[in-house]
């Protein structure tokens, strides 16, 4: 047998690389052995947030697998075919549920059937895509390139306790499409979300009055939403930017002790960054394009920085396919092109 050999210590060094693993491995059939794993991170190894996902793509794939428990530094995939079907899988705390659906959604986009997908985790978690990121960024890019599905929150899932639920049907896909953004377009709206659970809604009000003042949003695109059932206090920001093209989403997350005002200007921060760059594509947007685009084999985009998760993950992708993933910064853009 073929192995290809994934070394978790190289580039970045985090989970993402064994989560873009997983998915490869599945899609393209091909069995992968991953040695020092998250070697980069102060706590090396599978956190219960991976193993999720690798126990996940076990079931999904009929995977023979080794190595897979917590704090393991090495594990072995041997995909077997992927089924379509009805999955539920739980994170066990507030693990994000995202990145676990990021790893899962590529190989079930390639099943022959419709699937459904139940998870329960974080939905909103610091260092991680956010559902909402999924449902209004990544997701429509998804469809645009011809990989649909829909996905429904049901309960918002906050650190420590988690317990958030989401559920996606995933639709499979009939042909890839290239997708090329080449410009924002037009801004057409500025809005924002205060999501509380067990929270004071003085705090919502505070966090959206901050983003009219700082982004000039009007009023009636700043919502407080109440997440009361979720399963432990919590409090987010998404300050949301839709372009013609494609939407961005900032997520700050409030923690006990730390200001109203500190959590919005994080999010309008990060959200005036972004208006000022002339890139097309957020940081974290950009490195979750890569492997999609990949398996399109076609697509191109600017973004403001090569972060290391780009290039990582644009190394762990050339493992698998023959495709040219081209990184150049020109006046002061990373330009990437995949063919
Ligand atoms: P670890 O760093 O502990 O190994 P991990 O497995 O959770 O953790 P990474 O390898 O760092 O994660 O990958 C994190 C992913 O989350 C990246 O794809 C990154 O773009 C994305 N991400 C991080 N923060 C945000 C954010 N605020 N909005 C959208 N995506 C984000």
């Amino acid at each position: 047998m073929q192995w290809i050999e994934i070394d978790g210590s190289k580039g970045e060094g985090g989970g993402q690389i064994l989560r873009s693993g997983l998915s490869l491995s599945m899609i393209t059939g091909k069995a992968v052995r991953f040695t020092h794993i998250r070697a980069g991170r102060s706590k090396p190894g599978i956190m219960r947030q991976h193993l999720t996902a690798i126990l996940a793509a076990q079931q999904i794939c009929a995977a023979q697998v080794s190595g897979a428990t917590l704090n393991s530094t090495e594990l072995t995939f041997i995909p077997g075919q992927i089924k379509s079907g009805d999955y539920q899988f739980d994170l066990g705390g507030a693990g994000s549920c995202a990145l676990v659906l990021q790893t899962l959604l590529p190989a079930l986009w390639s099943a022959n059937g419709e699937s459904r997908v139940r998870l329960s985790g974080g939905t909103h978690n610091p260092m991680a895509p956010s559902i909402s990121f999924l449902q209004q960024v990544w997701l429509p890019l998804m469809a645009k390139m011809g990989a649909k599905a829909s996905l429904a929150l049901h309960r918002y899932g906050f650190y420590p306790a988690g317990g958030g639920e989401v559920e996606v049907t995933v639709y499979p896909v009939k042909q890839w499409q290239a997708l090329h953004i080449p410009q924002r377009g037009k801004l057409v709206d500025i809005s924002a979300q205060a999501l509380i659970a067990d929270v004071p809604y003085s705090v919502a009000v505070r966090e959206l009055n901050i983003v009219k003042q700082q982004l000039k949003a009007e009023q009636s695109k700043l919502n407080s939403i109440d997440a009361s059932s979720a399963k432990c206090s919590g409090n987010a920001l998404l300050v949301k930017l839709q372009f013609e093209h494609l939407a961005e989403l900032f997520c700050a997350i409030g923690t006990k002790g730390k200001a109203a005002a500190k959590v919005a200007l994080e999010a309008c921060d990060e959200a005036q960054a972004y208006l000022k760059s002339t890139a097309v594509v957020g940081e974290y947007l950009a490195d979750q394009l890569l492997l999609p685009m990949a398996i399109a084999g076609n697509g191109s985009f600017t973004t403001p920085a090569i972060t290391d998760h780009i290039s990582t993950n644009a190394l762990v992708i050339n493992q698998f396919f023959d495709c040219c993933i081209d990184i150049q910064s020109i006046n002061q853009v990373a330009e990437i092109h995949i063919r």
